[in-house]
């Protein structure tokens, strides 16, 4: 992707903007774009920096997103409503073409990572109802505010900040800003990956190495510091690649599938409410380690028509009118709102899941239940909105700790390491 149209290959060092941002090293990527740390020299701060592809439809695509980034910036002075914020934008010029570049506030991990630091055990209750709360802030701000549905949210869509914030202890971080360009091959980005990529290889060797010394000896390793233990939660949601105007829509199949709206599925309109549904599928994910929803298709059936039955069997069958009220409904249900191809649903109630398989206690698994399942309502319209949910009493339970048996669960979940959610999808249907 590094050709005509592509990415633009940078090397820690090369200046933006004319010399105000100095590219430090690549903090992630996506199929628009890469975004690398950089330091800005006219604020003496760390921010990212989004460089995208040159291509046209790339192009506008970065218009787009700096326009609802703009908004976003301009409707918050103070930075407060948990959204990312855009500091400047600007073109670059490279050996691949121009490329439109956001600088965007510097944030930390995102919520998918964490949750695979945790191996996928869930986090602490208090911790989920922290994140909630942001996410819930960003969304009533979006939504009420400015009219704005964001279509793609998800665990890797919301970036925590991080623990230790290099611009103000550039230090302790470890990071000290890169102000000039390492000498080297001049058209660098490529070669530095593969000497990256080759250092990297080394340092993992020699960690696996030192565990297995280690491991003779009988020492044990340091565990990663990344289990959130006594840190403040906070996050924003990011990546506003694909969010719309509520009142100009444009693309019809919206979201990350897992955490698509049945409506969507169906082709029968959406609003701000595909986000609640997405944000209440982030929830849960977070509670527990585990997706949701997480189909596959089968023989005989698609994976919408597999998604809906798992919709199904854990919030009851949808109700008719809409069943039959999208432009796909004749493709999938018969007329009497049931599925054309899959016949037999185990029904299994979420807080009776919590229970069963995730060791909630009884009470835990009902108020996390009374919180979610009105955000999982089949009818879009009948989903409480951001605000309405922001008054849960569920967001202001306060437990010391979650109860031991949960604890206990998540551990042996870890062993096992097998989905309960597969097994069901295989036991029940479609036979
Ligand atoms: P794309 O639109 O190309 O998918 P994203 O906005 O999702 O790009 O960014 C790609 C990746 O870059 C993210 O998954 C994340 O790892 C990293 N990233 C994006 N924005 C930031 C930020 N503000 N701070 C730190 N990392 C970021
Ligand atoms: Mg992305």
């Amino acid at each position: 992707s590094y050709r005509k149209g592509g990415y633009h290959a940078v090397r820690a060092g090369d200046h933006f903007n004319g010399g105000r941002y100095v590219a430090q090293r690549k903090l992630g990527w996506g199929q628009f774009s890469t975004v690398w740390l950089a330091y800005d020299t006219s604020s003496s701060r760390y921010v990212a920096l989004k460089i995208q592809k040159s291509a046209a439809q790339f192009a506008q695509a970065a218009l787009h997103e700096i326009e609802i980034l703009s908004a976003i910036a301009k409707g918050d002075p103070s930075n407060s409503k948990c959204i990312v914020r855009l500091i400047d934008h600007f073109k670059h010029t490279g050996p691949n073409g121009q490329h439109l570049c956001m600088v965007l506030e510097f944030l930390g991990d995102s919520l998918l990572r964490l949750i695979r630091y945790n191996r996928y055990k869930g986090m602490e209750l208090n911790k989920v109802r922290e994140i909630c709360k942001c996410i819930l802030l960003g969304l009533d701000y979006l939504h009420r505010e400015l009219g704005i549905i964001h279509t793609d949210l998800k665990p890797e869509n919301i970036l925590l900040f991080s623990t230790i914030d290099p611009s103000k202890d550039p230090v302790r971080s470890g990071l000290t800003p890169i102000i000039e360009r390492p000498e080297g091959n001049p058209n660098g980005g490529v070669t530095m990956n593969i000497i990256e990529k080759k250092l990297k290889r080394r340092a993992r060797r020699a960690v696996a190495k030192i565990s297995e010394r280690r491991a003779s000896m009988g020492v044990e390793a340091p565990k990663p510091e990344r289990n959130m233990d006594g840190i403040d939660v906070r996050c924003k949601v990011v990546d506003f690649g694909n969010a719309c105007w509520a009142d100009k829509r444009f693309a019809e199949e919206i979201q990350t599938r897992q955490y698509r709206a049945p409506e969507v599925i169906l082709q029968a309109g959406y609003s701000f409410s595909v986000d609640m549904w997405s944000f209440a599928c982030t929830a849960f994910e977070l509670a527990t380690g585990d997706m949701l929803f997480a189909p596959k298709f089968g023989q005989g059936f698609s994976e919408d028509e597999d998604h809906l039955a798992l919709m199904m069997e854990l919030l009851g069958k949808i109700p008719r009118k809409v069943a039959i009220g999208g432009a796909r409904s004749k493709d999938l249900f018969d007329r009497y709102g049931d599925l054309k191809r899959i016949r037999r649903l185990k029904y299994w109630s979420l807080d009776k899941l919590l229970i069963d398989k995730y060791k909630f206690s009884d009470s835990e698994a009902r108020e996390f239940a009374d919180f979610l399942c009105p955000l999982l309502d089949f009818a879009p319209e009948k989903r409480p909105t951001a605000q309405q949910c922001l008054q849960h009493p569920w967001l202001n339970i306060s437990c010391s700790t979650q109860s031991a048996t949960r604890k206990e669960a998540n551990t042996e979940k870890l062993n096992v390491g097998m989905s309960n959610l597969q097994v069901k999808g295989g036991q029940v249907k479609k036979g």
